[in-house]
């Protein structure tokens, strides 16, 4: 990595990068002045070589201010804002020359790949799937009681690069509660000796009490409300899946017949391992798939499956294939995916029994979305089964994932509210929903 003292280009290009209006730090010059005093500009480079020759970085270039950004209109609270430092100026040219530097270095000698390796490195996105990937990490860390170090995260920009509003509502709200630095009674205790209490009904409130544990709130039908719209999202997926099924020409016959190849002489048998056409969904096998989402009105299960008092999230069946999928919904708090999975499956055991009794294939689906928004395998694998792949799982789970993190997030801004009415429309439901046969 290049050490000489700082050259004048790079002084230069680092003044010609930044934004005018910038704001100062705390000796409140700003860049204004660099940008058209070119005379001042090389006194501040000349002090530089000296800091670089003496190996101290002066105090002013270290410093930050702090400055409270409000979050919302007639923000009072000092919770509403939010901090956010500066440095002086001549602090942010230094040190972005260091860091222009450093990152040539590491891309010259291939010490980041790209491909991975996406924040940081200017022209590569990849915000959020660096905070999954940590996510993931945080959970096997837990599990195997390792220590775990997490020495980079960084939202470059972030304030600057989406709309406010959009970042302060969901990417804050995701990055401090996947570390739980949430202002919740239980770490305002902690940090500064409030009140522990749930707001509603005075149990120690955790962000986990909060968003998943309350059983005032549970009793109030907040959690789900939450439940329905993943669940509504869900339904709407597969209702469109289900419809273009059915439209598609009819089953050939030996649809799922094992294929036999005959080869002519000299001829070559397929290579194994060839990717071929994805695998089809399990609906591919007809063209008569109902569908019943316990969403907006009371499911009653289709007596000609089984009698029974349960009701599944989902039924979706087909009375030429005599399969049925019942898919069950929970929106847990992420450490809880597991038991939840186990218990809705445990739950269908008897009703699948009867179903095959009467000549039915049956397939019970638990699926988890968590409370945060991260997507459990189960998820995935039952939207793959059905014949989801590519763009459209993608952009599914990516819709469950924001449909449950939303409604976190709104459960969380009314963790005060003792009330739980009607969620206007506009806050509360996400597309017009319904039950689908
Ligand atoms: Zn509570």
């Amino acid at each position: 990595m290049e050490d000489c003292a700082p050259k004048w280009k790079e002084i230069e290009q680092a003044v010609k990068k930044a934004r005018a209006s910038s704001s100062p730090g705390p000796n409140g010059v700003p860049y204004r002045v660099y940008k058209s005093a070119s005379g001042v500009l090389r006194i501040l480079w000349k002090l530089m070589k000296v800091a670089w020759e003496k190996q101290v970085v002066p105090r002013a270039w270290r410093r930050a201010g702090g400055v409270f950004i409000p979050k919302e209109k007639d923000s009072t609270s000092i919770s509403q804002f939010r901090s956010i430092s500066l440095l002086n100026v001549e602090g942010k040219i230094f040190f972005s020359i260091i860091a222009q530097r450093l990152s040539a270095y590491l891309l010259k000698n291939c010490f980041i790949d790209t491909s991975i390796q996406k924040a940081g490195i200017p022209g590569f996105p990849g915000c959020l799937e660096h905070i999954n990937v940590i996510w993931q990490q945080i959970q096997s860390a837990k599990k195997e009681r390792k220590e775990l170090h997490v020495t980079f995260l960084d939202l470059a920009n972030a304030y600057g690069s989406v709309p406010h509003e959009l970042l302060w509502s969901r990417i804050s709200f995701l990055i401090r509660s996947t570390y739980d630095v949430l202002p919740s009674p239980q770490n305002l205790n902690l940090w500064v000796g409030e009140d522990p209490s749930c707001p509603l009904c005075s149990s120690p409130a955790t962000l986990r009490h909060i968003l998943t544990g309350c059983k005032v709130a549970l009793s109030q039908g907040r959690f789900t409300w939450r439940h329905d719209q993943v669940l509504r999202c869900l339904a709407l997926a597969l209702e469109d899946k289900r419809n273009m099924t059915n439209k598609l020409p009819p089953v050939p016959s030996k649809h799922y017949t094992q294929k036999t190849t005959f080869l002519r002489p000299g001829e070559q048998p397929p290579r194994k391992g060839v990717k071929t056409n994805p695998r089809p969904g399990q609906l591919e096998a007809a063209r008569d798939w109902n569908m019943l989402a316990d969403v907006g009105q009371r499911l009653i299960f289709p007596p000609e499956i089984a009698t029974t008092n349960l009701r599944p999230d989902i039924v979706l069946w087909s009375g030429s294939a005599r399969l049925v999928h019942l898919v069950e919904l929970t929106v847990p708090w992420e450490d809880a995916v597991d038991e939840a999975y186990e218990r809705k499956k445990l739950r269908y055991a008897q009703l699948a029994t009867e179903a095959e009794q009467r000549g039915w294939r049956v397939r019970v689906y638990p699926v988890e979305v968590g409370c945060r928004g991260f997507v459990a395998h189960s998820t995935t694998r039952f939207l793959r089964d059905v014949g989801f792949s590519g763009q459209e799982l993608r952009r599914t789970v990516k819709n469950l994932s924001e449909a449950a993190e939303r409604s976190s997030n709104w459960l969380w801004l009314r963790r005060k509210d003792s009330g739980w009415g009607q969620v206007s429309n506009e806050e509360g439901a996400l597309t017009p929903g319904g039950c689908y046969r």
